[in-house]
């Protein structure tokens, strides 16, 4: 995929953003990994989704009007078999209709395998230009702040700082019985957000927000599951 026309088309049709099925094509673009995924027009393209991709698989919806999808019920995951993603894409849009008369479709994707939700991010500082964030995803980033930046762009010494300098590492590296994630695969990501070669300085000027929210990290893979590009209108 041609990640500038993708932008200039986004940006030709009067958007800002890029919609989660872009973003996550870019994203798989600079080599990050993305679950496979399919966007449907509805409910009656279930079963067909269903036998194209490997369950469980998760639905979402795809609306311009609404940016936090799991707020308004627009996100189902789990779903095993071709009925219960039929049922669950019918749930989704009687759950949005109050929210908007634009949906552009559904986001069919497979599940990522388990793991800790962290949070990417890119952004544009007035002072500094673009730099790179880092974080656990929910209550860590928007109750406790724990978060790391760096300034664009980032060594692969800089990436490791951000993991080992959060208050929450410790969840990361397993305390409570939880998974040991592959910080080499959350390097790995920092890198392609955030390095000599990154997204981040690769699409300055175009992009000036990213938003992984949340990067889910197993003992051995990063998968984005969530992407928002702010785009540069001008
Ligand atoms: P939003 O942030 O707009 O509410 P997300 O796309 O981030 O929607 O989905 C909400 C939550 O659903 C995620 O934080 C994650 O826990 C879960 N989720 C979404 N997509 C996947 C996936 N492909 N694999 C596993 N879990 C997912
Ligand atoms: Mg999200």
């Amino acid at each position: 995929m041609d990640v500038n026309a993708c932008i200039a088309d986004a940006v030709s049709s009067g958007r800002d953003t890029l919609d989660e099925g872009n973003g996550k094509k870019v994203l798989g673009s600079f080599g990050i990994k993305v679950p496979q995924s399919l966007l449907v027009p509805g409910p009656d393209a279930a079963g067909d989704a269903f036998s194209q991709l490997q369950a469980p698989l998760v639905a979402k919806i795809v609306s311009p009007d609404i940016i936090h999808k799991s707020d308004i019920g627009g996100v189902k995951v789990g779903l095993d078999s071709a009925e219960s993603l039929e049922q669950a894409l019918r749930e989704i849009e009687t759950a949005a209709k109050p929210h908007t008369d634009n949906i552009g479709g559904y986001l069919v994707e497979e599940m990522a395998p388990k793991g800790h939700e962290v949070v990417v991010g890119g952004s544009t500082d007035q002072t500094f230009g673009p730099i790179v964030m880092f974080g656990l995803g929910g209550i860590f980033v928007e109750v406790l702040a724990d978060v790391a930046f760096r300034i664009c762009p980032i060594t692969t010494l800089d990436a490791q700082e951000m993991i080992d300098e959060l208050k929450t590492v410790k969840l990361l590296r397993g305390a409570r019985g939880g998974i040991v994630a592959s910080e080499d695969a959350i390097v790995d990501t920092l890198m392609k957000v955030g390095g000599e070669e990154g997204m981040m300085l690769a699409l300055e000027g175009k992009v000036t927000e990213i938003d992984i929210n949340p990067l889910i990290v197993s003992e051995s893979e990063a998968v984005a599951v969530d992407a928002r590009f702010v785009l540069n209108k001008d």
